[in-house]
């Protein structure tokens, strides 16, 4: 892919071993890394970290006083090896601004995470452009992409679980800071929407590959960038502030009013469900492997059980819920009873957040599927009805967790806020699908179930005044199977 870059890539390479070791008695970059990463958000091996292995460095630019590497490395972890990168800046003349993100100092040397550096992110957009090899990592650019190389660099957000650079309005370069071997799902997803001609996600427009592990890893994916766009989850939350401001009107007379929203995200969502299945293919599961899927979802809710007091509460009414879903016909093929489940490439993390209101229409981000899943979970065929329980989930968020008084009232305007947009979700689901989502209500509502138990599980290790959220939900779904 391209040529490697004279200007870039030096000629000599001033690192004297693998371990990060640069001349001088001061403390190798894995030593620094040690004390560094387990303060960075998306870290995710939590604990003592004791040793950190540099597996490859490559030497990406000189920009002025400062040297640039990339860094893959790995920890060990108590699920096994945990496979990172990171872009680093070694410099003499520290600058104040990169306080923040100051990795450490070794032998008079400075080195801090280089995706900060406006410089630094210049020279990956352009090797992007151009194509460039440099050393083992592969910059291409997407067959007819158009990337603006003048457009300055900014990291946005800190809370993410990867790290992304917005250049100017034009694109988004995120950068996976967790690798797993493979090419990811992000990229592979947007690549075949594309060429599906979907008009509900970002132009692919690039990657930065190379080998991880052996396997040809995808590093980072450039895409376009939806400029004044608004996230789905912040429209949703606005709407219902809006309705509670004003107590006497119901969620179709207040101004925030979002059921129209919603139903235009119903559509694009099945739009983007019908592209998939054209591109990817769909399965129907036979007898065998639905009796497995309701397996797994009440394995899923044992497991919670063993450490989450709420959920062992409610064990049994789970496990009869999953059963009667089970039973209710979708028993697919063999006996001749129920509606057949189909599988097929789904969005796999689906939820408000995921979703942007641009100026033409709704958006679909962040393809990556469940980030605490394996690749092979996140790239395997499932129901598209998954999807959708997790925007059902979404809006019994989005309606619940604004805090403010919690009093009956409150709370049963809340529900009546997200059950109007959960219908209009289903109905616009619908008007694109062919079916809709509400007529395959025992195995919607599994879904939604399952998903509801691993929240309760997840706000009861993170967020325990969260807990209330989705527990009341697996209480309405295991007393009467409603979902919209
Ligand atoms: P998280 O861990 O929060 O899911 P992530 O690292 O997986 O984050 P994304 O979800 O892909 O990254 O994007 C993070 C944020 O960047 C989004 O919530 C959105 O606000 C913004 N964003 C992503 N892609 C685009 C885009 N194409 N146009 C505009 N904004 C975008
Ligand atoms: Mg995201």
């Amino acid at each position: 892919m391209g040529e490697t870059s004279p200007d870039l890539y030096p000629t000599t390479t001033r690192y004297t071993d693998a371990e990060g070791q640069r001349g001088g008695a001061g403390p190798a970059l894995s030593a620094l890394l040690t004390t560094w990463l387990p303060a960075q958000r998306w870290f995710a091996s939590k604990g003592d970290l004791t040793e950190v292995t540099i597996e490859a460095r490559t030497a990406i630019a000189e920009i002025g006083d400062r040297t640039v590497e990339q860094v893959l490395f790995t920890v060990p972890s108590p699920i096994g090896i945990q496979r990172y990168q990171l872009w680093v800046a070694w410099t003499r003349n520290y600058p104040d601004r990169y306080a923040h993100v100051l990795i450490g100092e070794t032998n008079g040397e400075f080195a801090y995470d280089a995706l900060y550096d406006g410089d630094v992110s210049a020279v990956v957009l352009s090797n992007i452009a151009d194509g460039l090899s440099v050393g083992i990592l592969d910059f291409a650019p997407e067959p007819g992409a158009e990337i603006d190389r003048s457009a300055h660099g900014l990291v946005i957000g800190a809370e993410q679980s990867n790290t992304s650079i917005v250049y100017g309005n034009s694109s988004i370069l995120k950068v996976f800071r967790r690798l797993e071997p493979g090419l990811n799902p992000d990229a592979e997803v947007h690549r075949a929407l594309q060429a599906a001609g979907s008009s509900h996600i970002a132009a692919a427009l690039g990657v930065i590959e190379g080998p991880v592990a052996g396997k040809r890893t995808t590093l980072a994916l450039l895409t376009g960038f939806f400029a004044n766009s608004a996230e789905g989850w912040a429209m949703a939350t606005a709407s219902v502030r809006d309705l509670m401001a004003e107590g006497d009107l119901r969620a179709d007379e207040v101004g925030g009013d979002f059921a129209s929203e919603s139903l235009r995200l119903g559509k694009a969502v099945a739009q983007v469900h019908a592209d998939l299945a054209a591109a990817f293919g769909t399965a129907e599961l036979d007898a065998d492997a639905v009796r497995d899927l309701f397996a797994s979802m009440v394995a899923g809710a044992e497991l919670v059980a063993g450490h989450v007091p709420s959920i062992a509460e409610h064990l049994p009414a789970i496990r009869a819920a999953f059963g009667r879903a089970a039973a209710a016909g979708v028993s697919s093929t063999g006996d001749g009873a129920g509606v057949p489940v189909v599988v097929q490439r789904i969005h796999g993390d689906l939820q408000l957040g995921q979703t942007l209101r641009t100026l033409t229409g709704w958006a679909i981000i962040d393809f990556e599927g469940e980030p605490s899943k394996s690749l092979a979970h996140r790239r395997a065929m499932a129901s598209p009805l998954r999807d959708i329980a997790g925007m059902m989930r979404s809006f019994d968020y989005a309606a619940n967790h604004s805090g403010g008084p919690s009093d009956s009232q409150h709370a049963y305007r809340a529900q009546e806020w997200a059950a109007r947009n959960r219908r209009a979700f289903c109905e616009g689901y619908a008007a694109v699908a062919g079916y809709d989502p509400r007529d395959m209500g025992p195995l919607l509502a599994a879904f939604e179930l399952d998903k509801a138990v691993y929240e309760v599980a997840y706000e009861h290790g993170h967020r325990p005044t969260w807990e209330p959220i989705p527990l009341q939900a697996v209480v309405r779904l295991i007393k009467s199977g409603e979902t919209a």
